[in-house]
């Protein structure tokens, strides 16, 4: 199968290789060696400033949307939640069920945020914000550099989800006065799922120490604490950690996040050129590198995805709900070239013969 999904993503064979090997024991001081370099180079692959933290905590992406939250707020905070899609619902499901006040912006799918519309919620005793850079259901990359401006100007807390957008969008932490990242290890980082990572300014640890979690295994304290010597506090995934390290160094190794990011960006491009002429619209006009969503004007989507999967052997991603009808999705990340595009494109190219699409 050839995998445009959006994660979990294809591996290069190094990687797979690593997951062919025996799980080390973990409490050495070679794991924690591992670990200290994995601190480091993504804290310069997201732009962090030197005094930063990084916590690998073991689970998926919606663990570390849950920790960042329920380690930095209450139920005295008001956050704003950007709301575009199934990612955004995720984060006001979190606020709901650990009742931490909050007030959403509700905007249709691929539509970005406006600065008027941030600026309506200026003065309004907003605390955070949460955001996903790339709401990944539907594509669209919304405007960070705006949403940092209304943080900075309301003294608001900002938590960004990056967690598909890393390395295949630009980003600076500390230019964009982020104080939370999120990342996980099945989308850009092209590993296996099961680890995510949480990048904190050092006002987010400031904040994280004082703060009562009401939860233990997602407590960032502990993993904080443990950190400082290369652990963590229960035993992860380590051997999702190990790929994540050779992952890491490689990119370094060719020349860093820029690189990486120009690669998948690239991908993206082309992929957008060759389907100009096919009967499909892009959702949204600013969409992420790191996924193209796709609404098809002749076929409903499902029946598109479908038959790729079982004729073509090319699995694209569906989406869920009510989006599902609307639109699919092709991903960027991962283990893919120029002539994997165009083997999907000439699939698509023979689904408009077919008289599919
Ligand atoms: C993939 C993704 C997540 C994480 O989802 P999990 O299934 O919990 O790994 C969260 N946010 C965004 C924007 C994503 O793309």
């Amino acid at each position: 199968m050839l995998n445009f999904t959006v994660g979990p993503v294809q591996a290069e064979s190094y990687i797979q290789e690593i997951g062919y090997e025996q799980i080390p024991y973990f409490r050495t001081p070679e794991f924690s060696e591992i670990m200290f370099e994995n601190e480091r180079l993504m804290k310069r692959f997201a732009k962090a400033e030197p005094e930063a933290r990084v916590v690998f905590l073991t689970g998926s992406g919606t663990a570390s949307m849950e920790a960042a939250v329920i380690n930095v707020f209450d139920s005295t905070d008001k956050l704003l939640v950007i709301n575009g899609g199934s990612f955004g619902q995720r984060f006001v499901d979190i606020c709901r069920i650990h009742r931490i006040p909050y007030i959403e912006v509700q905007l249709a799918a691929g539509e970005n945020i406006t600065r008027e519309q941030l600026r309506n919620y200026d003065d309004s005793g907003i605390t955070g914000v949460l955001v996903n850079v790339c709401e990944t259901s539907t594509g669209v990359r919304y405007d960070l550099p705006a949403i940092s401006e209304f943080c900075c100007r309301n003294g608001a807390f900002l938590v960004v989800d990056a967690i598909s957008s890393f390395m295949a969008d630009p980003f600076d932490m500390q230019k964009l006065n982020v104080d939370i990242m999120i990342t996980g290890s099945q989308k850009a980082l092209a590993c296996p799922p099961g680890i995510s990572i949480i990048v904190l300014s050092e006002k987010a640890c400031e904040r994280v120490n004082v703060h009562n979690a009401q939860c233990l295994y997602l407590d960032l304290k502990i993993a904080l604490k443990n950190g400082e010597r290369g652990q963590t506090p229960f035993t992860p995934a380590v051997g999702i950690l190990r790929q994540i390290h050779a992952r890491m160094k490689a990119i370094e190794r060719a020349g860093g996040v820029e690189i990486e990011t120009k690669r998948i960006r690239t991908l993206a491009y082309d992929f957008r050129k060759q389907i100009k002429d096919l009967p499909f619209e892009i959702i949204t006009t600013t969409p992420s590198n790191c996924v193209t969503p796709l609404r098809p004007l002749t076929n409903e989507p499902s029946v598109i995805t479908e038959i790729l999967k079982k004729e073509y052997e090319i699995w694209v991603c569906p989406n869920g709900g009510e989006l599902g009808k609307l639109l699919f999705r092709v991903g960027h990340l991962g283990a893919l070239s120029f002539a994997d595009n165009t083997v999907l494109v000439n699939a698509f190219k023979d689904l408009q013969k077919r008289g599919i699409i």
